[in-house]
């Protein structure tokens, strides 16, 4: 099986190694701090071989060229992206498969963080690497696409197995579930969830990764599709019946919660 080592990275990135016992072959997911990853690999006695970016931004691609220099390793990235990602060498998109030993991962199409934002799901590891699509209880900023965009690049994941295991880019959900409880406050499962990330916050344990199945009952950016939400929020500028702009006023209030 797959085994994936998170560790915090800068101020509050995690990062991750992706490493396959039967190949030996370790897949670096974002780069935030190449001294860290390079630190966590020797430490695990892993050689490094891929890098694999969710997005171009520096938090999540600006190690690629150290690391690449001190391990020979490849990388590959969204092809929209690519332009703004330092020394790719491979690009991908929507449905490509990119794989580590016997394990493929298959390209999702997440563009509204930036456009050519990308997910990675494999189906026998149950997991998926989100970047900063989605968050526990939370979404990217929408720097670059548009609420039309990043409402079906929500949708891809909303269609994965519940079952899968998220791994979000960043540890943000303490503030998110202050947002989401705003947002969705009769939610009893929301209340739950938002009280156990209290408490390992408190105890600082991390909050991610998560599951699809936790975030499709709590998340509010998961839920625009929602009658409830969408009536909650309609002199807020949602729609019933109207997952995009109910998806818009959720992304706007947030920006300026
Ligand atoms: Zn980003
Ligand atoms: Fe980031």
């Amino acid at each position: 099986m797959l085994e994936v080592h998170q560790f915090p990275c800068l101020s509050d990135n995690y990062g991750y190694l992706l490493h396959d016992p039967d190949s030996g072959e370790t897949v670096c997911i974002d780069t935030p701090d190449a001294q860290a990853y390079l630190r966590e690999a020797a430490h695990k006695e892993w050689q490094i071989t891929q890098i694999w970016n969710t997005h171009w931004h520096p938090d999540h691609s600006g190690g690629n060229e150290a690391i690449k220099a001190a391990t020979g390793c490849t990388v590959t990235a969204s092809a929209v992206d690519a332009p703004r990602t330092p020394a790719v060498d491979r690009t991908v998109g929507q449905g490509d498969k990119v794989s580590i030993g016997a394990f493929d991962f298959t390209v999702i199409d997440v563009g509204g963080h930036t456009n050519g934002h990308i997910a990675l799901h494999c189906a026998a590891a149950d997991m998926a690497f989100v970047g900063d699509a989605l968050f526990a209880l939370g979404c990217g900023r929408m720097f670059e696409g548009t609420p039309d965009q990043f409402w079906a690049s929500l949708c891809r994941l909303k269609a994965l197995p519940p079952s899968t295991m998220l791994y979000c880019a960043h540890e943000y959900t303490a503030s998110n579930a202050r947002f989401a409880l705003h947002a969705d406050p009769d939610n009893a499962k929301l209340r739950d969830y938002a009280a156990h990330i209290d408490r390992n916050r408190a105890a600082d344990m991390p909050t991610v990764p998560t599951t699809l199945s936790r975030e499709l009952a709590t998340n509010p950016f998961l839920r625009a599709d929602d009658p409830d939400m969408q009536a909650r929020w309609a002199d807020r500028g949602a729609i019933v019946g109207d997952p995009v702009a109910t998806f818009a006023a959720l992304r706007s209030a947030k920006d300026t919660f």
